[in-house]
């Protein structure tokens, strides 16, 4: 039996999204209009929408749905900004972003990776106001700066300094920092020159691989 994924998506914005504290209109529209079926393997479509990062190889994942949902209400897009994303993986949230922003440039350090979120990302109708870009995010994508906000889906020791200089004024940076095993998600707001932080939850993501991750 074909799965009911539109009553599946509903379900998973309800119970996973909005009963835990996602309150961003646009977010729950977007989620729960966008296909993460069509994102994850073929072999893990089953649990696409269920509550917990599911493995898309290389050693990667998609981030549970309410991670993707809390970082971009963190983001607090309104349909305007350029977006930076490091860590395309699948391309689901890059998917996400495109839906709440403007235009999105998101870097893949998996060259594999990166060709599996374009793919993606073309196939669901996604990547007209998506770029793909092929790299190490973790000195961001100079190129397309200033960005006004900036989603990190790797965890790094630190904050790294080139994703704070692309940052435009305002603008808002979400990344996970801590060590390798547990994170905090900060979110950066950088506005009138002044830079405010404070710690959105406690998270679990993948290591930032680069010049910016842990030697
Ligand atoms: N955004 C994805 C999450 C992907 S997991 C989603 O929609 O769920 C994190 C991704 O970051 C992995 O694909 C990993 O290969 C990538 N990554 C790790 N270090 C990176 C770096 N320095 N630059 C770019 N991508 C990186």
């Amino acid at each position: 039996m074909i799965p009911d994924w539109a009553a599946e998506r509903r379900n998973m914005v309800e119970t996973q999204l909005s009963r835990r504290g996602i309150h961003d209109s646009r977010v729950l529209a977007s989620m729960g209009e966008i296909p993460r079926e069509d994102f994850v393997p073929v072999e893990s479509r089953v649990i696409a929408y269920s509550d917990q990062p599911v493995g898309i190889g290389f050693g990667q994942t998609i981030s549970q749905p309410y991670m993707t949902a809390l970082m971009a209400q963190c983001l607090e897009l309104t349909g305007e900004e350029r977006v930076l994303e490091v860590g395309s993986g699948c391309g689901y949230a890059a998917a996400v972003l495109s839906a709440l922003a403007s235009e999105v440039v998101t870097v893949e350090i998996v060259p594999e990776l990166a060709a599996l979120a374009l793919h993606n990302l073309r196939r669901t109708g996604r990547g007209r106001n998506v770029r793909v870009i092929h790299g190490d995010g973790g000195w961001g994508y100079p190129k397309e700066a200033p960005y006004n906000a900036i989603s990190v889906a790797a965890a790094a020791p630190e904050i790294p300094a080139a994703l704070l200089d692309q940052l435009g004024d305002p603008g808002r940076l979400a990344i996970p920092v801590g060590t390798r095993q547990d994170q905090e998600l900060r979110v950066i707001h950088k506005q009138n020159g002044r830079i405010q932080s404070r710690i959105a939850t406690l998270c679990r993501f993948v290591p930032l691989r680069g010049g910016e991750g842990w030697h």
